[in-house]
């Protein structure tokens, strides 16, 4: 073991007790069940190591945003993990992310929705799907290459996804714009949910909140939170 392994896997533990607490915190006041919340750790940029100290540590569930990153790493962790991909996705690169991802946050077109489909055929596994939308100010918009698809495109989107063979609809997920108070986006998000459950009542899961914003997600109903800097360390600008 190299040495700097016991002061690292330390360091993430006393993260990981800071980030627990504020879930904690976050779901007393809002009178919901800790067990209902799921948290993801977002590993992207750290090594493969630091994912096997986080699976000691008892986490479940892990994050990645590129390919083929989040392959490599998938492949070189030995510990049964659940592989979230929650990045922008090229139609080209979905077969390949069908391999090892379980859950894909970032599905926000009806091409990928296919892509996606033929991969988990052909790797004869079942990927759960979250759609992906964009709240970010209307203005914001259609330039500056955000992703996410529009609230009014969820539906038809929702019915692709329900439609394809191998593919389950899980939820949705955003990430809060830059710059704007997140707690109306996560809530509006929460609405979205609701609509989708009438008609796909499987589809439960709504991941929302990050680092800096996992209180106002957890007030609004989220159910998975994707937790990175705040247990991993500040990345590297554009990491
Ligand atoms: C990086 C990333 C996160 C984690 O962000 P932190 O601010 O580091 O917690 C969450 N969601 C997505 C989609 C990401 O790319």
């Amino acid at each position: 073991m190299s040495p700097e392994i016991p002061a690292r896997q330390q360091q993430l533990r006393e993260n990981l007790t800071t980030v627990e607490e504020r879930i904690r915190t976050a779901c007393a006041a809002a009178g919901r069940d800790r067990a209902d919340v799921t948290l993801i750790v977002v590993t992207k940029t750290y090594p493969a190591s630091d994912v096997a100290l986080l699976a000691d540590l008892g986490i479940t569930d892990v994050g990645e945003n590129r390919h083929p990153e989040a392959g490599e790493k998938a492949a070189e962790v030995l510990a049964p993990l659940r592989w979230h991909f929650m990045g922008g996705l090229q139609t080209n690169k979905a077969g390949a992310v069908a391999r090892y991802a379980d859950v894909v946050h970032s599905v926000d077109r009806a091409k990928l929705v296919a892509s996606l489909g033929r991969g988990a055929v052909a790797a004869e596994r079942e990927l759960e799907v979250l759609l992906q939308v964009d709240l970010g100010p209307e203005f914001d918009r259609p330039s500056d290459g955000r992703s996410g698809a529009a609230p009014a495109d969820l539906r038809a989107l929702a019915d692709a996804v329900a439609g394809t063979e191998r593919l389950r609809l899980g939820g949705v997920m955003t990430v809060a714009p830059l710059g704007v108070d997140p707690a109306p986006v996560f809530e509006r998000l929460a609405i979205l949910a609701e609509q989708l459950r009438s008609d796909h009542p499987g589809a439960t899961v709504i991941s929302a909140g990050m680092s800096g914003d996992l209180e106002p997600a957890v007030a609004a109903g989220a159910t998975h939170l994707r937790v990175g800097s705040a247990i991993l360390g500040e990345r590297p600008p554009l990491g």
